[in-house]
């Protein structure tokens, strides 16, 4: 096959992953979005078959065999909120090829004194460091989201320094392989400690923390594939692994900003592991309410907006929310939802669930559309949300999360709280919104709690 046909694909199937990205940025076209990106996968997997000097296919087909039946079994097998740990595990594949293919590469090269010039080298090292380092660190993640794990940050005495020396330590070590190639001593050493690194680097991290620390993972493992393409000379790797590397940044950065953390905070701040910080106006009598007039105050209003979180996620109560809608609907309710970009434990989380319930797209607002929206709304029913509708994040300096963007529940002329008891959200924080005057809370998990409003709704 002609070189430049190769190279064609390789372009038709970069401009698919950049079709793939834009259609992603939006729930009504992320399905379409998801096909782009497979087609453009393979569109990439035939122009490599293609290859010249490829000089036998059956290691080849075999791996595609593997590959594409445990796809298919995790595909079909794996529940939605396993989602986090699975994209984890996908992480560290992809990044332990990136760094076989580097140390391969190396054996190739060095085990038989061959050499390679300075860039591609510099390119193998950091692809080899790169997919390291976050091979470990995805298993860690892993294994923290499964609970297999202790999801608590793990700390030690002198921990950020022992990580900061080691990492110099790695790359003192790709710095004098850079010098002297041939020394495979440096390499293997650098392989080595960039895998203790990946674990030591990931093991003070919160499990709620785990999501920002996975995009940024896959940002390494996507700048590893890039490092890859240039060490190949593969122009595929190079594009989808720019691609990779910068979507992951991006959204990393996104997550901290939506928490109003840093970077730093997030990956040395061990944040989960002390749940301190002051409160103001916490304190005092929560009102609670019984499911007749709960159900009464929704039928009757004009406006009903409701605030998913973290517990309408493990309450898997996403379906009986629209069933409650759509009795408020029918009863000429106006029904909105307000999705706060990091309610839940991952980037999107409710748009997933209550895209899987099938609630129409058009009714979910986001922070900005909807806030204004709240001192006209009649009852705004949180369903196990807690952080994000914390008012202290804006009332409160000295609050931990205090900067923090949310969902100004407190302005609804009724906020009505569904929640299995007075258990904190992942701050750990007190919540003000619950002692407030204008708050009703009404205990229960969240899914039994919703079945029973829409009885009592239909009753009505
Ligand atoms: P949250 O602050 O973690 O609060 C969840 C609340 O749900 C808890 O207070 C809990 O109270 C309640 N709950 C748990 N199970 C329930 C059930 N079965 N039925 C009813 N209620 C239940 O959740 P959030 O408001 O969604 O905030 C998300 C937090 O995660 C933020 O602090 C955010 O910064 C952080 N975070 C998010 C992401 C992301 O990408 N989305 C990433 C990293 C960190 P009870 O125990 O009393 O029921």
């Amino acid at each position: 096959m002609p070189a430049y046909i190769i190279e064609l694909l390789y372009l038709l199937s970069g401009v698919l992953f950049i079709m793939g990205l834009r259609g992603m940025s939006h729930p009504e076209t992320a399905r379409r979005g998801m096909f782009y990106a497979e087609f453009g996968m393979l569109v990439a997997i035939v122009g490599t078959l293609m290859q010249h000097e490829i000089v036998r296919y059956d290691w080849i087909i075999g791996g595609l065999v593997i590959g594409s039946v445990a796809g298919l079994i995790m595909g079909l097998w794996v529940p939605m909120t396993a989602m986090p740990q699975r994209t984890a595990l996908s992480h560290a594949f992809g990044a332990l090829a990136a760094a076989l293919v580097g140390v391969s590469e190396y054996y190739r090269h060095y085990q038989f004194g061959g050499h390679l010039d300075s860039f591609k080298l510099g390119a193998l090292g950091f692809e080899v460091l790169l997919g390291s380092l976050t091979t470990t660190g995805s298993l860690v993640a892993c294994g923290k989201l499964q609970g297999v794990l202790p999801g608590k940050p793990l700390l030690f005495k002198g921990q950020n320094i022992f990580n900061m020396t080691l990492l110099a330590v790695t790359v003192a070590c790709f710095v004098c392989l850079f010098a002297k190639p041939g020394v495979v001593f440096y390499f293997y050493t650098m392989v080595a400690l960039a895998l203790v690194f990946g674990v030591l680097l990931v093991i003070p991290i919160g499990s709620a923390d785990m999501p920002v620390v996975m995009s940024l993972l896959n940002s390494y493992a996507g700048l590893a594939s890039a490092a890859t393409g240039f060490a190949l000379g593969n122009n595929v790797l190079i594009i989808a692994g720019t691609l990779d590397g910068f979507s992951g940044l991006i959204l990393s950065i996104l997550m901290c900003k939506a928490m109003n953390r840093s970077m730093g905070n997030v990956l040395f701040g061990a944040f989960g592991s002390v749940a301190e910080g002051t409160s103001s106006g916490a304190g005092g009598e929560m009102r609670e309410i019984g499911i007749e007039d709960a159900a009464t105050q929704l039928a009757y209003a004009r406006q009903v907006v409701f605030v998913p979180g973290y517990g309408m996620a493990t309450a898997q109560a996403q379906h009986v929310i629209r069933e409650l809608s759509e009795a408020l609907e029918e009863r000429g309710v106006t029904v909105k939802y307000a999705i706060h970009p990091v309610a839940g434990r991952m980037p999107g989380h409710m748009n997933v669930l209550l895209a899987e319930a099938n609630v129409p797209y058009s009714e979910l607002y986001e922070l900005e559309q909807i806030n204004p929206d709240f001192p006209s709304t009649d009852v705004a029913v949180v369903v196990g949300a807690n952080d994000v509708v914390n008012p202290d994040a804006r009332d409160n300096p000295g609050s931990p999360i205090s900067g923090m963007p949310i969902l100004e529940v407190d302005r609804a002329k009724l906020a009505i709280v569904l929640k299995r008891g007075k258990g904190r959200g992942f701050s750990g924080l007190e919540n003000p919104l619950f002692f407030k005057e204008k708050t009703a809370m009404l205990y229960g998990d969240a899914k039994e709690t919703l079945t029973r409003l829409v009885q009592e709704v239909h009753k009505l």
